[in-house]
């Protein structure tokens, strides 16, 4: 549900845990890499990224686990559920919102990051890069769908 103009409500799996996302979003496509797919369970990270000031915590912020397997990603989730909400990169000053989190967002990707390590190739036509971007450190290359 749309709060104000370019905001977007978000949840955890149970609802303990609520937060907002307001303006305009960086970026957003899907991650293929190794750590979020084993941070998710999942195949691949549909990703929304955004200045830190863009996301607000409204409820149950003293329920927000926070695990740091590298100084780039602090990740984020409900103890009470264990549902996943966000990952903060300090060193890039963005925050993905996982696109899952905030249903009413219009997701459109624009981008495949990691691509080299995927385990499922998506055939959509966007660019899929090696790694990273070049002015997020990585190699800025592009490989073939
Ligand atoms: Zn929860
Ligand atoms: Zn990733």
């Amino acid at each position: 549900m749309s709060v104000l103009e370019n905001s977007y409500q978000g949840q955890c799996f149970c609802g303990a845990v609520e937060f907002v996302v307001t303006g305009e979003s960086v970026g957003a496509g899907y991650c293929h890499c190794e750590s979020c797919r084993s941070w998710s369970a999942g195949p691949v990270n549909a990703f929304t990224l955004w200045s830190p000031e863009s996301v607000t915590i409204t409820k149950g912020e003293n329920l927000i686990g926070v695990y740091n397997k590298t100084e780039r990603s602090s990740r984020k989730w409900c103890t009470v559920c264990g549902g996943h909400l966000m990952t903060e990169h300090p060193l890039w000053s963005l925050v993905d919102v996982y696109a899952a989190s905030i249903p009413d967002f219009p997701f459109t990707p624009g981008v495949h990051v990691n691509y080299a390590a995927t385990v499922l190739p998506m055939k959509d036509g966007l660019p899929k890069m090696h790694d990273f971007p070049k002015e997020l450190g990585g190699s800025g290359e592009l490989i073939a769908e």
